[in-house]
């Protein structure tokens, strides 16, 4: 028997799931709006999985719901393509954090696509740390599995500022 795939682990799919968190965003822009639009439309006449059905299908992810607006969230920056909020248990005066609206698991699981994204978040980090006056010292922290205290499965870029940060961290 063949075995059912995780529709997230399909390009495409993760691409509707894409367009749904970013059609979601509090501030989406026309033109992601009229591809999620299209993508909808499409599915419907092809008699595949609705796009909502397809996103539920990812299991509860605390980040995706808060960029959706759907869990609170202290706002520090977002656009089209990420979000970033205070950390609810700061480890620092300044902890943000910034994620990016596409569901990636991990940084094990990001693919070559992903590198612009990525790249961005930390652009988004040192935009934050200039606003916050932290540039004496900040430091951006990517966790990758649970050895290191990953605990959030949608990756997202910690900036920790505004005291001594020691080297090397725990
Ligand atoms: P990780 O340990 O996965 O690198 O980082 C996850 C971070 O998310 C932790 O620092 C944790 O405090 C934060 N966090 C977990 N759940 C929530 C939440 O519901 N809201 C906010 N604002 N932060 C959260
Ligand atoms: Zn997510």
């Amino acid at each position: 028997m063949a075995r059912a795939r995780s529709p997230w682990k399909k390009r495409t799919a993760s691409r509707e799931c894409e367009l749904e968190a970013l059609s979601g965003a509090s501030e989406p822009r026309a033109e992601i709006l009229s591809e999620a639009k299209d993508l909808r439309e499409r599915r419907a006449r092809d008699g595949s999985a609705p796009i909502a059905v397809v996103f539920q299908a990812m299991p509860g992810c605390i980040f995706c719901r808060i960029i959706r607006g759907e869990s609170p969230s202290k706002k520090v920056y977002g656009d089209d393509r990420v979000y970033a909020f205070e950390d609810i248990r700061p480890q620092a005066p300044t902890h943000v954090l910034i994620v990016p609206k596409k569901h990636i698991v991990d940084l094990k699981q990001a693919a070559p696509e992903d590198a612009e994204i990525i790249g961005y978040c930390h652009l988004i980090a040192a935009k934050i740390a200039r606003e916050r006056k932290i540039e004496d010292g900040y430091r951006t922290v990517l966790n990758v599995g649970p050895k290191s205290g990953q605990s959030i499965f949608h990756l997202h870029l910690h900036l920790l500022g505004g005291r001594v940060l020691r080297w090397p961290p725990g």
